[in-house]
C-alpha cells in the first residue's frame, strides 16, 4: 500500500501580499480521517481549496510548493482540473442543496459529466445509502431537497459528492450549523465512509476532531504547529501552543 494519498511539500499560498499558508508540509494516508483544526482564519479553508484547485477561481493568488495526489502533481499546469474536482470532492459548512428534487440533486452533476443515463437510479440509491440518508428519503425522492432538515440536507450534500465517485472527500466544518444528534449522524457516516475514501475533516471544534479523526494537524496563523495521531495529540501534545488550543486556553 502507498504511504500517502495526498502529500503537501512546503505549500505556501498568497492572497496578494497576504500569506495564508506558510510552508505547509504533510501527508494524508489512504483511507484515514485526517483532522485539520485551528482557530478562525488560520488557513484551513484555503488549504482545502488548494486541494481541489478551487483557489484558481480567486484573482491575484499565488501558490508555491507541491501537492501530490497519488503520483500526480496537482499544481502542475498539465493537471486536468475537471477530473481533479471529480476525484477530490468538497462538502461546505452550510448545506446548499439545489432548489430541486432530492433525486435531481444527485443526478445533475453526474449527467453533465457524461455518466450513463441508465445507471442513474442505482447511483441515487448507492450514494444515499453511503450517506446514511436512504431510509429517510427513499419514498420521497421527488420532493424538494429544501424540505429536508439541516442535518438531512448536509447528508444530501455528502451524497451529492459521493455520486461523483470521488477518491478523497474534503469537509469544511460540515456540522457547524447542526444540532448534536445530526452532528453524531454525520460523524458516524464518516467513520463508515473511511473504509473506501480518504477523508479530510476541517473543524474548529476540538471535541469533534478528537472523536472523529485518526490523525490531526494543528494549523495556527498559516503554519502547521503539530501533526500526529489524534489520540496522542489530545493526550500528550508536544507543542505548548497545541496544548493551549485543545485545552481551550487559546486567545
Ligand atoms: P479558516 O478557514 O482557517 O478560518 P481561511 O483559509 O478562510 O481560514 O482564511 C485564511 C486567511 O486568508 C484569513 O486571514 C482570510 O481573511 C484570508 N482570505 C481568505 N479568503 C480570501 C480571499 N478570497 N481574499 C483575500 N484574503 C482571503
Ligand atoms: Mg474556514
Amino acid at each position: 500500500m502507498k504511504e500517502y494519498k495526498i502529500r503537501l511539500e512546503e505549500l505556501s499560498f498568497f492572497f496578494g501580499d497576504f500569506q495564508a499558508l506558510d510552508q505547509v508540509s504533510l501527508e494524508i494516508r489512504p483511507r484515514e480521517i485526517f483532522g485539520l483544526m485551528g482557530p478562525a482564519k488560520s488557513g484551513k479553508s484555503t488549504l482545502l481549496r488548494v486541494l481541489n484547485r478551487m483557489c484558481d477561481l480567486i484573482p491575484e493568488v499565488r501558490v508555491t510548493g507541491r501537492v501530490w495526489l497519488d503520483d500526480e502533481d496537482i499544481l502542475s499546469p498539465d493537471c486536468d482540473v475537471v477530473n481533479l474536482r471529480r476525484r477530490v470532492g468538497l462538502v461546505l459548512s452550510k448545506p446548499m442543496p439545489l432548489p430541486r428534487s432530492i433525486r435531481e440533486n444527485l443526478v445533475l452533476a453526474p449527467r453533465l459529466a457524461g455518466r450513463e443515463r441508465g445507471k442513474m437510479e442505482e447511483l441515487v440509491e448507492t450514494s444515499l445509502k453511503a450517506a446514511q440518508l436512504w431510509e429517510e428519503v427513499k419514498d420521497r425522492l421527488n420532493d424538494s431537497a429544501l424540505k429536508l432538515s439541516g442535518g438531512q440536507q448536509q447528508r444530501l450534500c455528502l451524497a451529492r459528492t459521493l455520486a461523483m465517485e470521488p477518491e478523497v472527500i474534503l469537509l469544511d466544518e460540515p456540522t457547524s450549523g447542526l444540532d448534536p444528534i445530526s452532528t453524531a449522524k454525520i460523524e458516524e457516516t464518516l467513520s463508515q465512509l473511511k473504509k473506501h475514501y480518504t477523508i479530510i475533516l476541517v473543524s474548529n471544534n476540538t471535541k469533534q476532531i478528537a472523536r472523529a479523526t485518526d490523525r490531526t494537524a494543528y494549523l495556527l496563523m498559516s503554519r502547521i504547529i503539530e501533526i500526529g495521531d489524534t489520540a496522542r495529540i489530545f493526550t500528550i501534545p508536544k507543542d505548548k501552543r497545541t496544548d493551549d488550543y485543545i485545552s481551550g486556553r487559546f486567545g
